[in-house]
């Protein structure tokens, strides 16, 4: 953007030099073509108008008034005979001049005042008012000093936008952008833009070395310790950052996108920080090729599932099988489904995985002898749409299975489009099939959220259930999930049960099923 008016003053001051210098030949070009009554001389229009379109009323008027004056007291109207023009002759002239250059001038002053509004509302985000990305990208001058990037993301944005609407969310962000400039306002050499939702970018210029990075760094991470308050309710603040530092030499744009990976690996590992390198570029190319190969794989049949059963904790009879995908290349395991999951549900091709578990579930019920063998397959957020949940419904009506012994297993983040996933699930419930919340217990501490929702069932979390053998607060905590599943009739399965211990506790706290490695492998169909 400096960059950009720097040239564009410079091109400025060239063409006013040149329309000087125009006017001074037009004048000279008429004195020696006879004077002001030569055709001559209406050449001088030439650089009055485009002085005045270039550099606006003022500068034209200057102008205009220098011409007026080239052609006025000392310009005869006849060379030869060397007749002396009146002074109301060239007055009006000079007049004429003025008015033209104002008249071109303003509407060019009006045209660059709409530029300079428009690129700052393409440049500025009007939440938060600081600099955006596209400012950045403007500003994407090759650097000659060294400068540390820092992106910066704070967590939960998504779940704040899905559980308390855009007002609230957008309260979040103005109040933590005002908390950040706070911090980097005594800072000389740095900038703040905001980059994407709770995403920001500070830029460092290590020039003149005019203060010490750690200390910055150490700075922002203190907000960590922080909350935001709004409409009473408090906001704790999570940063993560992910940091690089340029050299002279490379373009800002591309020290953005290294802060922004070296984020990315942070979140994705769960780290406070990351610093880039360049085995981060690798870790997120080798992803998108995996994405690539999981469409190959699907075609060539190397996607297939394994089932786990689900047993009655009181009698020990099998309730159910829950179907998990497997990626098996030449009889084996290539990639853990966690891993591949994660990447393929940023594609559409997690759509195609579960059409593909639809039709197993669907053979597999077709194929069960025990008649009320429930079989459960997982939806990820990305799969409630019309696609695949029509899919859903197109199969079981053509197969004619019983739509009570298909069980959707979704985790809580499904509900940050709750509007949207809600309408889903009621179709799908109307229609007989059952819902069960995933992972229970590792999202949000409180679940009273859960009597809106249309639910059948609750899978409480390995993570849980193994503390259950030496944590007392970790049992209450059960406790009470399942007193509120029963006043809602919401039935509960064990996950991740993995001896006879555990076993035992949840029977004792009434839980009804157990799903895990103490009864039963994940098994491949
Ligand atoms: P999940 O839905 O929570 O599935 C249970 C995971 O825990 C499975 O891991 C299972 O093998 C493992 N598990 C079962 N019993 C025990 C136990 O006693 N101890 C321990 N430590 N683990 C146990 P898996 O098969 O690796 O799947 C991981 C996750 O990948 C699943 O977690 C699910 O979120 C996802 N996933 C698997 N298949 C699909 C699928 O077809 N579609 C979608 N969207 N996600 C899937
Ligand atoms: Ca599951
Ligand atoms: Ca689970």
């Amino acid at each position: 953007m400096l960059n950009n008016i720097q040239g564009t003053n410079k091109t400025n001051k060239i063409s006013i030099i040149l329309s000087y210098f125009i006017s001074l030949l037009v004048a000279i070009f008429v004195f020696l073509t006879g004077g002001t009554p030569s055709a001559f001389a209406n050449l001088m229009y030439i650089p009055i108008a485009t002085t005045s379109s270039i550099n606006g009323r003022i500068h034209g008027a200057i102008h205009a008034a220098f011409s007026g004056l080239l052609l006025g007291p000392f310009m005869p109207t006849n060379n030869g005979l060397i007749l002396e023009q009146s002074t109301l002759n060239w007055a009006i002239r000079l007049a004429i001049y003025i008015i033209i250059s104002i008249i071109i001038g303003s509407f060019a002053d009006f045209n660059r005042r709409s530029r300079t509004y428009i690129t700052n509302l393409l440049t500025h985000d009007s939440v938060t008012e600081l600099k955006n990305i596209e400012a950045i990208r403007r500003k994407d001058e090759i650097t000659n000093t060294e400068k540390t990037i820092i992106a910066l993301s704070v967590g939960e944005y998504e779940e704040i936008l899905g559980f308390f609407g855009y007002d609230f969310a957008k309260e979040v962000v103005v109040n933590f952008s005002v908390l950040l400039k706070n911090i980097l306002n005594k800072y000389k050499n740095v900038e703040l833009f905001r980059y994407d939702g709770m995403e920001f970018i500070i830029v460092l210029d290590h020039e003149n070395n005019m203060y010490n990075k750690e200390e910055i760094i150490e700075s922002i991470s203190s907000i960590n310790r922080s909350t935001i308050r709004i409409d009473d309710i408090p906001i704790y603040i999570e940063v993560t950052m992910g940091m690089t530092t340029i050299e002279g030499g490379v373009g800002l744009l591309e020290g953005v996108r290294q802060s922004i990976v070296a984020l990315r690996y942070a979140v994705e590992q769960g780290n406070k920080s990351e610093v880039f390198n360049t085995e981060l570029d690798t870790h997120f190319k080798n992803l998108i090729t995996m994405a690539s190969e999981f469409k190959i794989a699907l075609s060539k049949g190397q996607i297939k599932a394994a089932y786990q059963n689900i047993y009655n904790i009181k009698t020990g009879e099998i309730h159910g099988s829950e179907l998990l995908t497997r990626w098996i290349s030449k009889g084996k395991e290539i990639y853990n489904p966690s891993e591949f999951i994660s990447v393929i549900e940023k594609t559409e091709l997690i759509n195609e995985l579960s059409k593909h578990m639809i039709d197993i579930a669907i053979e597999k019920l077709k194929k069960e002898r025990n008649n009320d063998l429930i079989v459960s397959i997982n939806f990820s957020p990305k799969d409630f749409k019309d696609e695949v949940i029509s899919y859903l419904l197109e199969k079981i009506e053509e197969s004619r299975v019983n739509p009570r012994r298909l069980l959707i297993e979704i985790t809580e983040d499904i509900f940050v489009n709750k509007q949207e996933v809600l309408g889903y699930l009621y179709k799908i419930r109307s229609q007989g099939v059952k819902i069960a919340i995933d992972d229970f217990g590792t999202g949000y501490s409180s679940y009273q959220y859960l009597t809106d929702l249309p639910i059948d069932v609750i899978k409480i979390d390995g993570s849980i259930i193994k503390k259950l053998e030496h944590n007392i607060v970790t049992r209450s905590l059960v406790k009470s999930i399942v007193e509120f599943s029963k006043a809602n009739k919401i039935e509960m399965i064990a996950e991740g049960v993995e001896n006879e211990e555990v076993l035992n506790i949840c029977k004792d706290l009434g839980i009804d099923y157990t799903q895990g490695y103490y009864y039963h492998m994940p098994t491949l169909i």
